[in-house]
């Protein structure tokens, strides 16, 4: 059967929906033109799906009121994604998959999308397209920049535009942002406790740092959908809590330090620009008074320093090195900057730490060890970028804000509904 790219791509998001039951693969088939399901209805589904539940589930509960051959089509596209899990459960073949949704969809008889011939809806005449308007340049609304907007920025134009021009949708908060908040919140209540971990024993950092967990998980306990979430998600902390302890202990007993603060603003003036932030913990050596910069991560991270530090010389990354030339401004001698991982309960912490000195080893530069070097002059690059960017974005030249090259980026996009420009999932490119 000789098929467009349109009906590849709807068999190939079937064929993954039977697989899978991703409710992304079931959103993609309501909204092609092959559902048989009227566009603005289909559109109207994959919002209230989105929002809770799921596809099936909001259909099956009819929770917009839709009547007559509209209905029909809804229920008969759902009765057709069951049947196509079904056969995914059974174990059928690709082949077959592709032959299910053929006949069900009723692409055997050619690539004309199936709106009309299920709904009983004459097709629409189409008009002659109206001429684009011209484009006019935007700006960016706020005094204030943040490495995070930077590396939104750096990440996906479009997103950035979404998040930051548009304020598009409200980023709900999700348990693994309330995970990371309450996290936060417990240690910076054990470092104000204890600023001189080597004063404290083992035991006392493991008992007190437990204590903090629990009444800052308590805290936020509303953050997380249901008891089960925040349950889980405490016992998680409070594992991940001990490994932290032992860390720090040992840190302690290595070389004595001090905690000079935790959740620390951080300013700075980079040739007008007004950048703001807060670092999560800075210490300084007991014995040589040297400054690191630590930021907690909850969620994923560079696996070893080397690979951060191609972050960084991308401009991919510029989190660290604001927080570095912002100390460095404050007076402070800073000789590392460090990422301290905190999302996996089952590792031992094992931070991603980076050695500031005049000139940055060669050595290594694709070596999986957890510590290594990055240069002043590649921290000045940095700086130089993120002064571009700002530029960028205050100059009012913009006219468009493009999509990133990388679908990785999308994977957890709350833009994505919106965002029709979006590059396809890399294992789906051969079905556009
Ligand atoms: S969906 Fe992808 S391309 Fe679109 S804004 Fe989000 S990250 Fe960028």
């Amino acid at each position: 059967m000789s098929q467009s790219p349109e009906a590849r791509s709807f068999v190939a998001a079937a064929v993954a929906w039977s697989r899978t039951a991703e409710e992304r693969h079931a959103i993609r088939l309501i909204r092609s033109p092959f559902s048989g399901v009227a566009h603005e209805v289909a559109a109207a589904y994959a919002v209230v799906g989105q929002r809770g539940g799921t596809l099936l589930d909001s259909i099956a509960r009819t929770r917009l009121a839709i009547g007559g051959e509209q209905r029909d089509a809804l229920f008969a596209f759902a009765a057709k994604l069951e049947e196509l899990r079904a056969a995914g459960e059974g174990g059928a073949s690709e082949e077959a998959l592709h032959a299910t949704t053929a006949r069900l969809f009723d692409l055997a008889a050619g690539d004309a999308p199936s709106n009309s011939r299920t709904s009983g809806v004459a097709p629409p005449a189409l008009a002659e397209p109206v001429a684009p308007e011209a484009g006019s340049g935007v700006r960016t609304r706020h005094a204030h920049f943040s490495a995070s907007a930077l590396n939104t920025y750096a990440e996906c134009a479009r997103k950035w535009y979404y998040r930051y021009l548009c304020a598009a949708v409200e980023d709900k908060s999700s348990p693994a942002a309330v995970y990371g908040t309450a996290f936060h919140a417990a240690l910076e209540s054990l470092h104000a406790e204890i600023p001189h971990p080597s004063d404290a024993a083992p035991e006392d950092l493991r008992r007190r740092l437990e204590g903090y967990v629990n009444a800052a998980f308590e805290r936020y306990r509303n953050g997380f959908g249901t008891a089960v979430e925040y349950e889980l998600q405490r016992r998680r902390a409070q594992r991940t809590a001990l490994r932290y302890a032992d860390w720090l202990a040992g840190e302690a007993r290595r070389a004595p330090f001090t905690v000079v603060g935790c959740e620390l603003s951080a300013r700075l003036d980079l040739e007008g620009y007004d950048f703001i932030g807060y670092i999560d913990r800075l210490d300084r050596d007991d014995r040589t008074g040297n400054v690191t910069v630590i930021d907690y991560k909850t969620g994923a991270i560079a696996a070893s320093a080397s690979e951060y530090r191609d972050k960084v010389r991308q401009f991919k990354d510029f989190q660290l090195p604001f927080y570095y030339w912002a100390r460095t401004a404050a007076g402070d001698r800073v000789t590392k900057l460090a990422l301290v991982p905190l999302k996996n309960a089952q590792l031992d912490v094992r931070p991603i730490a980076l050695e500031v000195v005049p000139v940055a080893s060669q050595n290594g530069a694709r070596s999986s060890a957890a510590t290594g070097t990055i240069s002043i002059a590649e921290l000045e690059r940095a700086r130089a970028r993120m002064v571009e960017i700002c530029r960028e974005l205050s100059s009012g030249d913009a006219t468009s804000f493009g999509v990133t090259e990388d679908p990785g980026a999308c994977t957890y996009c709350v833009y994505t509904a919106a965002c029709a420009n979006r590059p396809a999932p890399a294992e789906e490119k051969f079905g556009r």
